[in-house]
This record gives C-alpha cells, structure tokens and sequence, in this order.
C-alpha cells in the first residue's frame, strides 16, 4: 500500500493551547517580584506546568467533598499548595493580563509566621523562595503519612512540618522530586594513588556553582588553552568548566556519580559579591549554553545520559528580579518583570536586556529535551540561523532561497522557505518504486495564493498585479529587505515526512519543474536505479533542457 504523507507543521507542533504569558502583580511595597519570578519559572517549564495542572486537589476539612484533578480548588487562605495551584488555574484559564500573586505570599507568611519570613512587604531570596515552594510541595505529599489526622487541617503544612518533611524520601516521588529531585553520589579519590574513600549521597532541588571557581577554571583554562597555541575556548561551555573544577584544584579528587536525573536541572549560581562586574556578567552569560549534556558535569555514561535544553532564568539587580524564558510555542525569549511582560526575538537581544541593566542570573533552569522535541528545536534553530543570513543581505536588493533536507532515523523533515527574486522554485518529489507514485512536499509561496496574500495583508503590505507591492511574484524569500516590512517573510515552511517506504527524494528549482511533470522525473529516477545507472541529477537536468528549458536548474537527488 502507498504511504499517505502526514503534513506536519513542526513549527506549530509545540503549541500549547493553555499557555500565554502573563504578568505578576507588584503593588508599591508589595516587593512580590522574588515570588512572580518563581512563580514564572514554575509555570514556563512544561514539566512542572503540566504535573501541577494535574495534580489532585486537597480535601481541606471545609471543603464539602473532593474536586476533579481540573476543577478549580477550593480555596483556602493557610494552603501554599492550594494558592500555588489555584494560581495556576488562573494562568490556564483567565482573561487577564496580569494576575495577582497575594494568595500565595499570604498562605507563606502564615506558614512561615512563626519564623518571621515571607511576611508583607519582605524581600526575600528568589532561590530559597523556590525551595521552599518545592519543600512544601514535598510535605504535602507526606503529611497524610507523617502526621494523620493530626489536625482538622492536616494538609496545610508549616514551617516546622515542612523542615521535618525535608529528612524523609517520597515513594512515590512527589512533583517536586519528579521534577528537580536531582541526586548524587561524591567519591573521593586520590590522584596519586587511586585509592577511593567514603562516599557520599546527595539529594537536592538545585545544583549549586560558585561562580568565583567557575571563572578560576575559565582562566585556567584559557591558559592552557593558550599555551597549547589553539583558540577552542570558545568552544568550551560553563559546565565543562565545572567539570574541570575537582581535578584542577585538589589533588584529592571528587568523582561525582549521577544517580538521579530530573525533568528539570536546576543550577543555583553563587556570586561572590550581589554587584558583579559588567566583566563578570559578559563572561558567565557568554558561557550559558542552549544544551547541557550530564556527561558534562557528572561521571555518568553518554548512553543513560539526557539531554536537557536551556529554558530559562531567574536574574537579579540590586532589590529587584526578573525571570527570562523561552517560549517554544511562539519561539522567543520572554522577559518577566512583575505586570511587564516582554517578548525578545533571541538570546543575544534577550542577553542585551540582562546586561543594560546589571542583571545578575542566579538559577539556570534546564528541562529534558524529548527526541521529538530535539527534532523540532533542530528545526527551530535552523530556521532562525537562516533568518540571520539576512543581516547579510542589508543594503543589497538581493533575494535569495534555501531548501533544507534534515533525515533522522526514519524521520525527513524539510525545511523550505519558498521562492526568491528568481523564482528558483524548488520541489521535493520522493519517489516509490513499487508504484511509481510521487508526494509533492514542498510548497510555493506565491502572492496569488489566498492564504499568502491574507498573511500578507495581515503583515501590512498588499499584492497587486499577483505581486507583493506590485513588485515581487514571490511571497517568501531570503533578503529582498526593502519589501520586509510589505508582507514579505523569511519564515519556512516545515514538513515532516516519513520516508521508509520512499525510494528517492528529488530538490530541483523551476528550471526543472517547469519542464518536467512530476510523474515524468519520478520514472526517471526509477529506471535508472533499476538499471544501475548514476548521475540522475544529471540526467534530469539533460531531460528537461531536451523539452525547452532555458532557465538555469538546480537539482539534486537523494536516494534513501
Ligand atoms: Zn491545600
Ligand atoms: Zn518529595
Ligand atoms: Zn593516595
């Protein structure tokens, strides 16, 4: 049976109905923003999000009767857990912009009353505030086993309970362990002997770095790096750095063994002073990388290891946070500071912002990168580098156009932003042997399509004359930046095919597709794989020049 191709917009395939970012209310006084930004992370990561979202509701002693994991929770002034999720509720499904954060901050400052933390109008330390949260959602999850029915509200932890709650496993683990529970094993062994002493097991919701150390080794690294005459540094990241910190500095080595990955890897940085050099900054935000392999940090193998993506961070700047993250839905970084709520196109614009204003990045929040997902982001990267050639283009009224062909196991993707100034239209066309039957994967923007010329207008510009301004018969093209701000876009178009049962996948330009039906190169392609003859790129060009093509032709052909 023929294969049917599933069109797959991979770029929208991420795109998650509930979210849309929102601001966090901070009244004058309040001082809310340590809370809104880990509120934020919290809710940026999918998978806390998600967990969260589902996660049943307490039956407080109120409450008539149990709610659907969905169903709003009932409320309850003293529950962190129930503010935390009922707040969550609100981000899923409310109509504002800004919502306000007052429920959470009231229910810490009662748990924590006692300790005279969290109380109104405190600043507090986003870090600690981050663990507290996911301490109390621990204890949650084993009040009904370490304190049953010991009082009529037993669910709603305090700080006593919650620091009890912290020397006791989950089993199962609970949302905050499943999420950031990372654990460790240190085994210390000596350099010169090999001996190896006692070790020691650690279990924790961030991974803490000194960025003093973390600088040290990039010194000495540099170093040697230098006095070896290359110039890789670039290359090396922040993590291989920390890597490096134990066999650099003692010569009682630590091994660290990895024994738990979490869903979400959590670095705490420790500044050596609150007011870093501007110096400091570039070098720490420089070194931030957009993919953390375990194998960089831990001795752990590369097979059981995960990939984890960066996702976000928590930065500060004298008594004041903001949090930054990525938004894989809409596919831009967003900066949250309190009620304002700013979309930055990149990381280098986004890292622009941190640093005008000193801000100093204080948790790096890394999530696992699914294989489906690593597929998409590929993709994602991909298009946005091909974005960026644009720069190169200022100035010129130069068009250009890319097909981008990335196989993955069983996987084709394409990316293919269609058609230039040239009209070099080009196509992709697999072949299958067994039925001579041929997919079109590719599309042309062109004006005169409805959809184009609707986004188009929507973008400001017009067609006329089926052209873009009148002037351009193509609707998406590389360059050409005069007309960037009529309609004209760079964004690709992205298919996912799936090519086993595909013999062979043609990308020619409209020098060959105006001259040769799509059933006519199929059979060619065929026969010569039949008959064991090559060049078939070449004999498609040769093909199409015989039937009266004048035009210059691009072709390649790719067999699977
Ligand atoms: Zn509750
Ligand atoms: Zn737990
Ligand atoms: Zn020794």
């Amino acid at each position: 049976m023929p294969s049917v191709a599933q069109p797959v917009d991979a770029l929208h395939h991420g795109l998650r109905p509930t979210y849309r970012a929102r601001g966090l209310e901070n009244q004058s006084g309040a001082n809310h923003c340590f809370l809104n930004v880990v509120i934020q992370a919290l809710w940026n990561l999918q998978s806390f999000r998600k967990r969260l979202l589902q996660a049943p509701c307490h039956t407080h002693s109120h409450a008539a009767s149990s709610y659907g994991a969905l169903a709003r929770p009932a409320g309850n002034d003293h529950c962190c857990y129930c503010a935390l999720k009922s707040l969550f509720h609100e981000f899923a499904v409310s109509d504002r912009d800004v919502l306000p954060p007052d429920a959470l901050r009231k229910a810490l400052s009662l748990a924590y009353n006692a300790q005279g933390r969290f109380q109104s109008g405190d600043m507090e330390d986003a870090t600690e505030t981050i663990e507290v949260i996911l301490g109390i959602l621990h204890a949650c999850s084993l009040s009904s086993s370490l304190a049953p029915s010991a009082s009529p509200r037993a669910q709603c932890v305090h700080a006593e309970f919650i620091e009890e709650a912290s020397r006791f496993g989950c089993h199962p683990l609970c949302l905050s362990h499943e999420v950031f529970g990372v654990e460790y094993v240190d085994v210390p062994r000596c350099t010169f002997c090999g001996a190896t002493g006692e070790p020691t097991v650690t279990s924790a919701f961030t991974y803490g770095v000194y960025v003093t150390e973390l600088l040290e080794c990039r010194e000495h690294l540099a170093g040697q790096v230098h006095s070896e005459g290359a110039d890789s540094l670039g290359a090396m990241g922040l993590w291989q750095s920390i890597h490096l910190v134990p066999v650099t500095r003692r010569t009682l080595a630590t091994e660290r063994f990895l024994t738990r990955q979490p869903q979400t890897f959590l670095l705490s940085l420790a500044w050596p002073s609150s007011s870093p050099t501007r110096e400091q900054l570039i070098q720490v935000l420089s070194m931030i990388q957009a993919r953390l392999y375990m194998t960089e940090i831990f001795e752990t193998s590369a097979e059981t290891s995960v990939l984890y993506g960066l996702r976000g961070l928590v930065c500060y700047s004298g008594m004041h946070y903001v949090a930054l993250f990525w938004c894989p839905s809409q596919r831009h970084w967003v900066l949250f500071d309190d009620t304002c709520v700013q979309e930055k196109e990149d990381w280098s614009s986004a890292a622009r912002v941190l640093l005008s204003g000193l801000f100093v990045p204080t948790l790096v929040f890394y999530e696992r990168v699914q294989a489906d997902a690593a597929l998409e982001e590929s993709l994602e990267e991909l298009a946005q580098q091909v974005c960026e050639l644009e720069v190169v283009l200022v100035g010129s009224s130069l068009g250009a156009i890319a097909i981008v062909v990335v196989t993955r196991s069983q996987t084709l993707g394409t990316l293919v932003p269609l058609p230039s100034m040239d009209r070099e239209e080009t196509q992709t066309l697999p072949v299958q042997e067994d039925f001579l039957r041929s997919t079109r994967l590719s599309v042309d923007h062109r004006p005169t399509d409805a959809a184009e010329a609707r986004r188009i207008r929507e973008e400001g510009g017009f067609v006329t004359m089926g052209r873009v301004s009148g002037e351009l018969a193509v609707s998406r093209a590389l360059g050409d930046l005069l007309l960037k701000n009529s309609g004209l876009s760079c964004k690709p178009s992205v298919r996912a095919h799936d090519a086993k049962r595909d013999l062979a996948l043609v990308l020619a330009s409209d020098g060959l597709w105006d001259f040769a039906e799509e059933k006519e190169v199929a059979k060619v392609v065929v026969s010569c794989s039949r008959n064991g003859l090559d060049h078939v790129a070449h004999r498609l060009v040769q093909e199409a020049q015989r039937t009266g093509s004048m035009d210059n032709i691009t072709c390649l052909v790719i067999f699977m």
